[in-house]
């Protein structure tokens, strides 16, 4: 059993795209462990993405994520790093195979409406970033 972050982007939550993305989660054998809607400020992003601070996208990329509300939830299940990644599709939605989110859903390389942790590093960052563990539930599966 593994946990992994994924967030539903401001990109996402503006085109009602929550439940869509939920599902397809649920539908490929991950199970919510914790949920939340949040917004989050330029720091609180930047803090997020800091593995990324010399990329030339980081600037723009966290004026993207803190332009409005995100969903943010800890999957948790068989493999779920590599599945959550399997199911959300490349990161260019014109690379991403066919019946991705991203290749589905999304049409622009920043605003790709989905993040997946890509690591049990990441994830271990990343949920502690937004989750204490009492708000971590066990599937019980
Ligand atoms: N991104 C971007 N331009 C790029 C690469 C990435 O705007 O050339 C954005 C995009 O929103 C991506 C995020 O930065 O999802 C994080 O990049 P990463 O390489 O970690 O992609 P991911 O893990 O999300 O597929
Ligand atoms: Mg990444």
């Amino acid at each position: 059993m593994e946990r992994t972050l994924s967030i539903v982007k401001p990109d996402g939550v503006k085109k009602n795209l929550v439940g869509d993305v939920v599902g397809r989660f649920e539908k490929n054998g991950l199970s919510v462990a914790a949920l939340k809607m949040i917004r989050l400020s330029r720091d609180e992003a930047k803090g997020f993405y800091i593995v990324h601070k010399e990329r030339p996208f980081y600037e723009s990329l966290t004026d993207f994520m803190s332009e409005g509300p995100i969903v943010v939830m800890v999957l948790e299940g068989e493999n779920a790093i590599s599945k959550v990644r399997g199911i959300m599709g490349a990161t260019n939605p014109k690379e991403a195979a066919q019946g991705t989110i991203r290749a589905d859903l999304a049409s622009d390389i920043e605003r790709n409406i989905v993040h997946g942790s890509d690591s049990p590093e990441s994830a271990k960052y990343e949920i502690g970033y937004f989750f204490s563990s009492l708000e971590i539930v066990n599937s019980g599966k």
